[in-house]
């Protein structure tokens, strides 16, 4: 779920890196993307517009921050935005009260009532220990009251009986009733759905929730139904004083749309999200850490941070020049490119919680640790300055002396000093006007180490270029944030 709107955010977040500062001009852009982004998720038209006229608002009247640059600003302000919309915190029901806490669903038919029952019934009485009855007041279909008294068994709970020829409140009443001579703590009451919003079935909930007076009222709502989820949310908050929502199959959307406009509409926490059809699959639902995944970028901030402290700018940048101006490039050159990558390495594994990443720092994290990486290390400190710098000398005698000093074979310097002169001629090829136009392009919003970042494949241990010289991600920003296959 949500994997396609977080994408399609992170992509377009990257259009804003480089930007000297935030104007009216250069954000455009990128939250004409964001619209898109939000509206291909099925977010509804009106929560788009707000949260796009929001975020403009905040990130031209923000201050320009010394620490930040434009482009971890803009991300800052998307992202308490998100937050802000799907509320900051878990809320969970509310049921302390003199028992029986009555609880109950309301949505159309078909969006998880009856499952949901069951769902909140096993977590209620397992997770907290709580006395539960479930009673359903669906009159209309038989197989409803069947199907909430199987769950009922299921999950061990209290079933109260019911049956189409009763009226919905007397069911309701006499379930209380018996609830109270058993002790028990929580009422769940299910109720009949239409297939669409009718005023007949509002009525009818309306007059019931007026009778009974639960303590919550939940508007159970199936995530695939995205926009239309917003419309019979809209509905069912005007009929009802809603305490909160249950998003229902959210296992079977990509999209997440229906979220942000469930909650933005009726203002309402979303408290529970149903992730499958087994009745364990109902969790807590964290808006925050939602729209932190949404975003798909975790702590985004913190990493650019470590990224930027990381690489050393000034030494990816004389690397550059060197080789820009036709200089050989060096063993001692290669063995700061695989110091970089180590430091890179030890980061990468920051990111892998972050979606879109997953596949990214896993590639890179495997040849940061690759053995052959520390070797090349050792066999590079064992050299003396003159060996480092003309690698040609290294013949015989050298190569025996460098083996036994780093504590390797003979056939591993030789290995290291063929990927070493490979990747020299890569250099030489690169230093006319390929370089350039490359460089050119990596004058980005991340210093020209992390430019480099989509160039992985062609990490030195893949016989390929340097990092800080790969030939990848326009813009930097933006490579970290494509999958890459
Ligand atoms: P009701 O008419 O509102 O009572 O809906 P039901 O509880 O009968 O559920 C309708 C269908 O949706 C059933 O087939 C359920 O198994 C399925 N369902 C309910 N919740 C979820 C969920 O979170 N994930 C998935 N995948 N299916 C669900
Ligand atoms: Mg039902």
């Amino acid at each position: 779920m949500f994997e396609s709107l977080s994408d399609r955010l992170s992509s377009t977040l990257k259009n804003i890196s480089g930007k000297g500062r935030l104007t009216e001009d250069n954000i455009k852009e990128t939250l004409r993307e964001v619209r898109m982004a939000l509206l291909e998720a099925d977010v509804a038209l009106p929560v788009v517009r707000d949260f796009v006229a929001q975020v403009k608002e905040r990130a031209l009247g923000t201050e320009v921050s010394k620490s930040l640059q434009p482009g971890q600003m803009f991300i800052k302000v998307v992202q308490s935005e998100l937050e802000a919309v799907m509320g900051t915190a878990n809320e969970s029901l509310n049921l302390a009260m003199q028992p029986p806490a009555v609880v109950m669903m309301a949505g159309l038919q078909g969006a998880g009532k009856t499952t949901s029952v069951g769902k909140l019934a096993k977590l209620l009485s397992e997770r907290d220990k709580k006395k539960v009855m479930v009673v359903s007041a669906d009159v209309y279909r038989p197989a409803a009251i069947e199907q909430l008294k199987t769950l009922a068994e299921d999950v061990g709970v209290a079933f109260h009986p019911s049956n189409i020829m009763q009226k919905p409140i007397d069911i309701v009443n006499g379930a209380i009733a018996e609830a109270k001579k058993q002790f028990i703590d929580v009422v769940l009451v299910d109720t009949a759905g239409r297939l669409h919003v009718d005023g007949e079935m509002m009525g009818e909930i309306k007059a019931l929730h007026a009778a009974v007076k639960p303590v919550e009222t939940l508007f159970v709502v199936d995530a695939m139904t995205g926009q239309d989820a917003a419309n019979t949310a809209k509905a069912f908050d005007e009929a009802l004083p809603l305490t909160g929502v249950i998003l229902t199959k959210a296992d079977g959307d990509a999209r997440g749309g229906a979220a942000l406009s469930v909650r933005h509409i009726t203002g309402k926490p979303i408290k529970f999200i149903g992730m499958g059809e087994k009745l364990d699959a109902l969790e807590p639902f964290h808006p925050d850490r939602l729209a932190s995944r949404i975003l798909g970028m975790g702590d985004v901030l913190s990493l650019i941070e470590e990224v930027e402290r990381k690489v050393d700018k000034k030494k990816a940048a004389k690397l550059a020049a060197k080789v820009q101006k036709g200089k050989g490039f060096d063993l001692q050159d290669f063995k700061e490119q695989l110091e970089q990558m180590r430091d890179m390495g030890g980061m990468m594994s920051l990111m892998d919680k972050m979606p879109g990443m997953g596949n990214m720092s896993a590639q890179i994290k495997e040849k940061a640790n690759d053995k052959q990486f520390n070797q090349f290390e050792a066999i590079i400190n064992s050299m003396t300055p003159l060996e480092r710098s003309k690698p040609e000398q290294i013949k015989g005698s050298r190569k025996k002396r460098i083996a036994a000093g780093s504590g390797t074979q003979i056939q591993d310097v030789n290995r290291l000093l063929k990927q070493f002169t490979q990747m020299q001629k890569m250099m030489k090829k690169m230093s006319g006007g390929g370089m350039q136009k490359m460089m050119g392009k990596m004058k980005g919003m991340m210093p020209p180490g992390m430019g480099g970042m989509g160039g992985m494949d062609g990490l030195p241990g893949a016989g390929g270029l340097p990092p800080g010289l790969g030939g990848g991600a326009p813009g930097g920003l933006g490579g970290m944030f494509k999958k890459r296959k």
